[in-house]
């Protein structure tokens, strides 16, 4: 490969070691800091890799502005190595069709895939009006040629596909036929239906794909939110609307659709009466709903299974006939039917059963195990960087990745450019948090930023600590991430953030945390207002158990690694270049819990001054 990018001498070093390892070990995690260039160094290790041994590329990426990153650097690498790349995303994203018609609804990628195909059927058959964006420049060379020249990131080729009408993601999908690298959401791939249907398009067997896990720290919790699901009283209402409008088709003698749905609703209301008791959440045993279901109907409980299955060949049923209407075809029943059959199965699969009071009543098959979905993952060679992946035997244990090789880059710019702080006179513990440590909180922020006048960003622990700290008031003017934010919201708060010199409040893992690069001034402070501890309830407290009982360790695995990704995480954000200097004050007692993985931080008394001295040695 020719040197259009100048790697430094660590980066060389990394990228033989990833490539290495890639070879004896099937795959590397690496811990590198931000700034550290770890999405160009991964890139060269796997392009070095795949070149040699005739591999495909698949980048995985969470956010938009991570996978700009990616293409950023793409755009030099790509053309250098002869190679192509194309951004892969979803049709809900992509689909201008589906967003003209159905905006703000949202579809399963089955029933999107249904609904694109009719249409693209229809356009074939002679009715052009079935879909404008189907047609004959999708596949031109011009088109193909754009994507593979520019290398666009998926939102600017939908702009130009809505411009132009042209399907972007029919566009996208035909060039990544031909492509060597494809840049996606982890979303998208780990789907198992789409994944596998991608694959099969693109030609590529697992085993001959190295994969480029960006941010790899979120991969636990990304695989867990995937494989849990929910049945909530609103989606058992929709159920409901939809088999009226349907005809309420009769399941057995005397019991419609809708009395299933009703014998369901009973279930989840009755079961929230008993067990909730006003907590938020509760773990039941999965048995538990399919009995007061049954119960409360008087139906026998293999009764309720047989009515499940019928509910979703109903459902199957609305699904073909709103695809004949010309509507997407998405059923409710069916999305309903198939969680119900789900839940008889997840008891056996790593899952626990939780109910909780959101949606006026919802129970959850809640996924502990998330190596199961990642198995496939497993298949291919991986590559996985992080800021934050250390301890990494727990990161490896979780995620199922055990046989990877591992390498920490510790600090490349000067450890004198960062200040880490933590004042032990605040507890955000839940039963001591009360107004009198409010009030020490919002004081001690007030004076952080008021006495370093640098650019600070704080990061509290939850949307409800931030509103208490907010509602006593500060004497000072500043910008807050609210929950209701949207994306446009927020990133016109951000815009204003980076040219005035304004405090900005945000919570710890929220939108804020991670993915949005503060280069040179942009940040010179950060502000931990309390230690991110998982909410205590239910789900952690079974997380808690099982890491407990398969290694032993359940509050290093439960609370310990998450809490100290998020920490790093925040911290992290400070330092991106040599020349960058930055300083990160924890305000919580409990800090010192978390030394022995933030070695660097120190007590300050008063951190107010000390972080306004750092900067004042460091001006001179
Ligand atoms: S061809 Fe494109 S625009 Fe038309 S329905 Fe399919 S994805 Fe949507």
């Amino acid at each position: 490969m020719k040197a259009a990018y100048e790697l430094r001498d660590y980066q060389k070093s990394l990228v033989e070691f990833i490539v290495d390892s890639l070879k004896t070990r099937g795959g590397a995690a690496i811990e590198a800091p931000t700034g550290s260039g770890k999405t160009l160094t991964g890139l060269v290790a796997a392009i070095t890799y795949a070149r040699d041994s005739g591999k495909k590329i698949l980048y995985l990426t969470r956010t938009n502005s991570q996978q700009e990153q990616v293409i950023k650097e793409l755009r030099i690498l790509a053309p250098e190595s002869g190679l192509k790349a194309v951004p892969i995303q979803g049709r809900h994203n992509l689909c201008p069709l589906y967003q003209e018609i159905e905006q703000g609804d949202s579809f399963s990628s089955d029933s999107l895939s249904r609904f694109c195909n009719g249409r693209k059927k229809k356009v074939r058959e002679g009715d052009q009006n079935a879909c404008r964006f189907f047609n004959s420049r999708v596949n031109s060379k011009e088109n193909m040629d754009k994507i593979f020249s520019e290398i666009p990131t998926a939102e600017e080729f939908l702009m130009y596909g809505l411009e132009s009408e042209i399907c972007p993601y029919e566009s996208l999908k035909l060039a990544a036929s031909k492509a060597d690298i494809a840049i996606a959401p982890y979303a998208f791939f780990l789907n198992p239906d789409v994944a596998e249907r991608f694959l099969s398009r693109w030609g590529v067997a697992r085993e001959d794909l190295v994969i480029v896990l960006d941010e790899a720290h979120n991969l636990p919790d990304l695989a867990r939110e995937v494989s849990s699901f929910t049945i909530s009283i609103n989606s058992i209402n929709l159920a409901e609307k939809e088999a009226l409008e349907f005809g309420d088709a009769e399941l057995q003698e005397r019991f419609r659709a809708t009395d299933f749905c009703e014998t369901l609703r009973n279930g989840i209301l009755d079961l929230s009466r008993d067990m909730l008791k006003g907590q938020d959440e509760v773990r039941i045993r999965f048995a538990d709903l399919v009995e007061y279901s049954s119960i409360g109907a008087g139906i026998k409980m293999d009764q309720f299974w047989s009515y499940a299955a019928l509910f979703h060949i109903f459902g199957d049923n609305i699904t073909t006939r709103k695809e004949d209407m010309g509507r997407i075809p998405r059923s409710h029943v069916l999305s309903l039917a198939s969680r119900v059959l789900s839940w008889k199965a997840s008891e056996e699969e790593g899952y626990v059963a939780i109910l909780n009071s959101e949606n006026n009543g919802t129970v959850e098959a809640f996924c502990l195990e998330p190596t199961g979905i990642l198995q496939s993952l497993r298949m291919s060679r991986t590559i996985h960087m992080s800021g934050t992946l250390e301890p990494f035997q727990i990161y490896k244990n979780i995620t199922g990745f055990t046989e990877i090789a591992t390498r920490k880059v510790s600090s490349i710019f000067p450890e004198e450019n960062k200040l880490v702080l933590y004042y032990d006179g605040i507890s955000t513990k839940y039963d001591s948090f009360d107004d009198r440590e409010a009030l020490n909180m919002r004081n001690q922020i007030q004076d952080i930023v008021r006495s370093t006048g640098k650019k600070a960003l704080i990061f509290f622990t939850s949307y409800n600590i931030m509103n208490r700290i907010i509602d006593i008031g500060f004497d000072i003017e500043y910008l807050a991430e609210t929950k209701a934010k949207s994306q446009g919201d927020l990133m016109s708060m951000l815009n204003r953030f980076r040219k005035e010199n304004l405090p900005m409040l945000a919570v710890m893992g929220g939108r804020l945390s991670e993915g949005i690069n503060f280069p040179g001034n942009e940040l010179q402070v950060v502000v931990l207002a309390g230690i991110p501890y998982p909410r205590p309830g239910a789900r952690q407290k079974a997380l808690y158990s099982y890491y407990q009982s398969v290694y032993g360790k359940g509050w290093e695995y439960a609370v310990t690694f998450p809490v100290v990704i998020k920490m790093r995480q925040a911290i992290g954000r400070l330092i991106r270049s040599e020349s960058d200097t930055g300083v990160a004050v924890i305000l919580d007692q409990r800090a010192t819990y978390f030394k022995k993985y933030i070695p660097e931080m120190r007590l300050s008394r008063n951190p107010a001054a000390d972080a306004s001295q750092f900067f004042i040695n460091k001006s001179h």
